[in-house]
């Protein structure tokens, strides 16, 4: 099975993401950790997204494009995967589109998570992720057994950089400036469902899982 999570930033897009990936055994691919990898790595990719990815601004088209592509080739990602944060303009949608018609391969689902904007600024500023697994957490939402510790792998939970408030402001009008034309894109495929992501996080799952075992 082949996914997709669409949302603006803190709709919970990792959070089911993660869920799904533990029932249908398929990988996660969130274009941010790829990213976030490449900056702590220090590689040529990593240099070139970290200025984009600190103003809170889209790295670009053909820098994400390449990423994927590169990532769905790998074996592992044979029997399906769930993307993460990809795509994020029509542009990026497109590629997918030819990259998997390559392959004989197309999505099966897409998952568009609805959270009124007025929870994710909170959401975002309570964001902990765990420098070991990616797990996320909310301090208060969602909050980990024992504070700053992964509860899935006790690793050391941090704050991500972008998640302050200012660049959060931006990475918000930047989602909005794409989101219609990416919804409208996939409506059209009739594999395009809405969740209202502002349910408790175990209940959004519950909605997903059974609208994928319904297909
Ligand atoms: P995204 O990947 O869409 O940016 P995340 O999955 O990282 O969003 O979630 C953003 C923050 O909100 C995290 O701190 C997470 O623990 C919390 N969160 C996710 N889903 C919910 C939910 N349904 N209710 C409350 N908090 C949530
Ligand atoms: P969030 O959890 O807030 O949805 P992500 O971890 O998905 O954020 O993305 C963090 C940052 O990484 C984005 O603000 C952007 O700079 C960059 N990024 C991630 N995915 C993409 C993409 N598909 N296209 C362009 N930039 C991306
Ligand atoms: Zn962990």
């Amino acid at each position: 099975m082949r996914l997709i999570m669409l949302g603006p930033p803190g709709a919970g897009k990792g959070t089911q993401a993660k869920i799904i990936t533990e029932r249908y055994g398929i990988p996660q691919i969130s274009t941010g950790d790829i990213l976030r990898q490449a900056i702590k790595d220090k590689t040529p990719l990593g240099e070139k997204a970290k200025r984009y990815m600190d103003a809170g601004d889209l790295v670009p088209d053909d820098v994400v494009i390449g990423i994927i592509n590169e990532r769905i080739s790998q074996p592992d990602c044979a029997g399906g995967f769930i993307l993460d944060g990809f795509p994020r303009t029509v542009a990026q949608a497109e590629a997918l589109c030819e990259s998997l018609g390559l392959m004989d391969a197309q999505i099966d689902f897409v998952v568009d998570l609805n959270v009124d904007a007025k929870f994710l600024l909170a959401r975002l500023t309570g964001r902990r992720v765990c420098r070991n697994c990616g797990q996320m957490y909310h301090v208060e939402m969602n909050p980990p057994r024992s504070s700053g510790v992964c509860d899935k792998c006790g690793g050391e939970l941090y704050q991500r950089d972008d998640d302050r408030e200012e660049t959060i402001l931006r990475r918000f009008d930047v989602y909005s400036q794409q989101a219609q034309a990416l919804k409208t894109f996939y409506e059209a495929s009739g594999r395009y469902k809405v969740f209202d992501g502002a349910a408790p996080i175990a209940e959004v799952s519950v909605q997903i899982l059974s609208a994928l075992e319904g297909r």
